[in-house]
């Protein structure tokens, strides 16, 4: 199998670095890039409904690597612009910010997008906690604004 002229990571979280740690572990010297839709580098969401929710961790704690270990990957992390469109033939994936990213592998981390009740956009105190941005903004909620379960 060839080896691509660069590898294009789609989704800056638990399997999009896992794909780059492995990559640099079996030796590829290519140019990596990352590409988030969020503006953060990668963090772990299971504390997110746990230890930052709680405010027993602050957000910075959640990150999965050190900003020295990632800079030892020698990947280039895009953030905060999500990714719109994908043109297979040309590899090339455009973003919401206008950019085109080409690539000659493009390798697709993009996680799953929770699913919403229908009507649940009307109901007060009830929410999605999938993002790092989400936990804090449901944290910075003032106590007794969200309904107990019955
Ligand atoms: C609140 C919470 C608690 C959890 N607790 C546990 C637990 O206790 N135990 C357990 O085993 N698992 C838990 N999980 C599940 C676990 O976190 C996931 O299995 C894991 O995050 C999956 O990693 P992933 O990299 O495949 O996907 P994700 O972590 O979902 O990452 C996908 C990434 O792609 C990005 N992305 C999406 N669309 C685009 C786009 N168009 N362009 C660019 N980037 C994009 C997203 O912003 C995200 O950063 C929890 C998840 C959540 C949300």
């Amino acid at each position: 199998m060839s080896v691509p002229s660069g590898v294009l990571v789609v989704g800056a979280s638990a399997a999009g670095l896992a794909t780059v740690e492995a990559l640099r572990r079996k030796g590829y010297r290519g140019e990596l890039t990352v590409l988030g839709a969020e503006p953060h580098l990668p963090y772990d969401r299971p504390p997110l409904s746990k230890q930052v929710l709680s405010g027993a961790w602050e957000p910075g704690r959640a990150r999965l690597r050190t900003e020295a270990a990632l800079a030892a990957l020698e990947a280039e992390f895009v953030l905060g612009d999500p990714a719109t469109g994908l043109d297979v033939a040309a590899r090339a994936v455009s973003t919401a910010s206008g950019r085109v990213l080409r690539a000659g592998a493009v390798v697709i981390t993009t996680g799953l997008r929770p699913r919403a009740f229908p009507g649940q956009d009307e109901l007060a105190g009830v929410h999605v906690v999938r993002t790092l941005d989400d936990a804090l903004a449901l944290r910075a909620e003032p106590a007794g604004t969200t309904p107990r379960p019955g």
